[in-house]
């Protein structure tokens, strides 16, 4: 079995959880959530990990969504929340605890608080990677966490667009100022495929996240593109490694996962 835990300067700090990865992001709308819900799938059915998926992003919850799962948890006896499963992968996420349509209002000290819950208060079972998808940005929120769950690793999703690289800079110095490994960058929404005749365009520009990488001295796990069936399969709760596992994207996810 893999091991990630032999990067980490401290171990991961929840009881039979071999290994914590964040997906983090420079900032939102990049394609985060999709990037952290297909990697937990892929690890969860190609790799045959047990995986689960922490849905740390409380202002923007959507691993309720892409994973098709509603309803609150069950509480166990020792008053922990059982986590919710769907495509072989155990999630918590807020958007289970609180109505979809009310406006999520806490500050930093109640979203701790309700992290501390969906974290130390979960029978998460024996799992080898528990995935954290991160909320969007580099602040005091993603510091806290951060530490709090002494991660195993990092991975940053950004697109190929320069702002969004100057962000995605800003998360890799937050990781190392944490003693956090950076596992590497991915870029999403690479080009876009038409799905008419299947030609690419780069949309975001050419290249850019890979550059970068070198720059920083950080892998470069893989691309992904701009592609319909990414939005849509999403939006049905059936992430595309599962709904078109032949396809070029299922395959670049995968390969990530294989990397990790
Ligand atoms: P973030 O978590 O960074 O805010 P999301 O993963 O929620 O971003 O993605 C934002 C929107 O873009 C979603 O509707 C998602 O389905 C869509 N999306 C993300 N990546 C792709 C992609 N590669 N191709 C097409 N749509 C994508």
């Amino acid at each position: 079995t893999r091991r990630y835990s032999a990067h980490a300067p401290k171990g991961p700090s929840l009881d039979g959880v071999k290994d914590i990865i964040a997906v983090a992001s420079g900032k939102g709308g990049v394609g985060k959530s999709t990037t952290a819900v297909n990697l937990a799938v892929a690890l969860a059915n190609a790799c045959q990990l047990k995986v689960g998926l922490l849905d740390a992003d409380i202002y923007g919850p959507s691993v309720p969504t892409m994973m098709n799962l509603q309803g609150k948890p069950e509480v166990s006896k020792d008053m922990k929340m059982i986590p919710v499963e769907n495509h072989g992968v155990r999630c918590m996420s807020i958007g289970f605890l609180v109505d979809k349509d009310a406006p999520i209002v806490w500050r930093g000290p109640m979203v701790m608080s309700a992290l501390e819950k969906m974290t130390r208060g979960v029978a998460w079972g024996d799992l080898d990677i528990l995935v954290v998808d991160m909320p969007p940005g580099t602040g005091d929120a993603q510091l806290s966490i951060s530490q709090r769950l002494q991660l195993s690793g990092a991975l940053i999703v950004s697109t190929p667009q320069d702002i969004a690289l100057i962000d995605a800079r800003r998360g890799a110095n937050m990781f190392r100022k944490v003693e956090v490994p950076i596992l590497g960058l991915i870029e999403n929404m690479s080009w876009f495929k038409c799905p008419h005749c299947g030609e690419k365009s780069y949309i975001f520009g050419d290249g850019g996240v890979q550059r970068t990488a070198k720059e920083l001295d950080m892998k470069f796990l893989g691309e992904i593109p701009l592609e319909l069936d990414i939005r849509s399969s999403s939006d049905e709760g059936n992430p595309i490694v599962l709904a078109a596992p032949n396809s070029g994207v299922a395959k670049a996810y995968t390969d990530v996962a294989e990397k990790l």
